[in-house]
């Protein structure tokens, strides 16, 4: 079902959803089931699994190095695929521009189609490690405007070589991100969010935003981009803060701002096991004031564990 539906079937009740991440391959997939099981309870009607883009591996061959360029969390279409089958509940693969060929997105999409999946979620995709900026695949997409755009004509039948007869057309719905403090890139978060009002025009059926740690500037974001025009649902996308390191990492990778009572609180804490309990306190406070507002969705960044995550849904949901 799409996540759209889930949405209109809730009637403005707020949903609980998460994200997960694929584990590093050669691992089992056992310990994603171990963190999902414990919020199984909380009845998310979908689930996001995130795709990783590829990087470069470095293989010591005697003392000279062999440079690989890898993938090393693939698997996201079958984490899916067994979810679904697991737990009976939707999958939303993340589909991305870079490392991808227009020609590979099809056939991924096709096979999305056959599994039943009915909502993907069209990203960009970071720069990779080893590079400063963004650059597109060749024969790749990119902007995920690109992408939603190719999701949207594969939905009308219209494939890379064409055909537009089909006697059964895909009907993805489609999600993309949103960015409350302003893409990294973006020069202003009024350029950024005439982009996302693209993404939308294009087809996009919803939004879920980057983490943000200050509600004010999600509900500042909502007003602006409904004043532009964007009427799809909006999820807010949230994550708790659960060691001190984080305090700089996540400022730095998603360039968000954290507030200053966040910040005193966490740099109080005489060990992570504070910090967590700090983290899982803002987050509920966080997530009782978005769920009052209606937000239609909750959706948390588990990072592929789950009692942080368990703690906070106890007490909203
Ligand atoms: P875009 O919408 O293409 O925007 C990228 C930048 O380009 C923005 O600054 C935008 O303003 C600008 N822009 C857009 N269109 C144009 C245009 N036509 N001309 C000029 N500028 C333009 N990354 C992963 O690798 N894997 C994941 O699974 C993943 N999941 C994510 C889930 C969510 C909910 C979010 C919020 C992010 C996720 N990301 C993931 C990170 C995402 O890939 C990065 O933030 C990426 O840098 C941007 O992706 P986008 O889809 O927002 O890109």
């Amino acid at each position: 079902m799409k996540v759209t539906d889930h949405i209109e079937k809730a009637k403005g009740e707020t949903l609980f959803s998460f994200e997960i991440i694929p584990p590093v391959k050669g691992k089992s997939i056992q310990e994603l089931y171990d963190n999902i099981d414990p919020l199984m309870e909380f009845k998310p009607p979908f689930i996001d699994v995130t795709t990783s883009r590829e990087e470069y591996v470095y293989i010591d061959r005697d003392g000279l190095f062999d440079k690989k360029l890898t993938r090393m969390r693939p698997g996201t279409l079958g984490i899916c695929a067994s979810i679904t089958h697991k737990y009976n509940v939707d999958t939303v693969p993340h589909v991305l521009c870079g490392g991808f060929t227009k020609e590979e997105t099809e056939y991924l999409l096709v096979d999305c189609h056959y599994l039943g999946i009915d909502n993907v979620m069209a990203l960009r995709g970071d720069a990779m490690k080893e590079e400063k900026y963004f650059a597109p695949t060749n024969g790749g997409h990119r902007f995920a405007s690109d992408l939603v755009e190719q999701i949207n004509d594969l939905n009308k039948g219209n494939y890379l070589h064409e055909v537009i007869e089909t006697d059964n057309c895909a009907n993805f719905c489609v999600g993309v991100a949103g960015y409350p403090e302003k893409h990294m890139e973006a020069p202003s978060l009024k350029s950024d969010l005439k982009r996302l009002k693209q993404k939308v025009d294009l087809g996009a059926d919803y939004v879920v935003t980057q983490m943000f740690f200050d509600n004010k500037k999600f509900f500042k974001f909502v007003d602006e981009a409904r004043k532009m025009g964007i009427n799809v649902p909006i999820i807010p996308g949230i994550k708790p803060i659960a060691v001190k390191r984080h305090l700089q990492l996540l400022p730095q990778v998603f360039r968000v701002d954290i507030p200053e009572d966040l910040i005193d609180a966490v740099e109080s804490c005489k060990n992570n096991k504070e910090v967590r309990q700090v983290g899982v306190e803002w987050c509920i406070e966080q997530s009782k004031e978005l769920k009052e507002a209606g937000v239609p969705v909750l959706h948390y960044y588990s990072m592929g564990k789950s009692d942080n995550i368990k703690a906070i849904a106890k007490k909203v949901f």
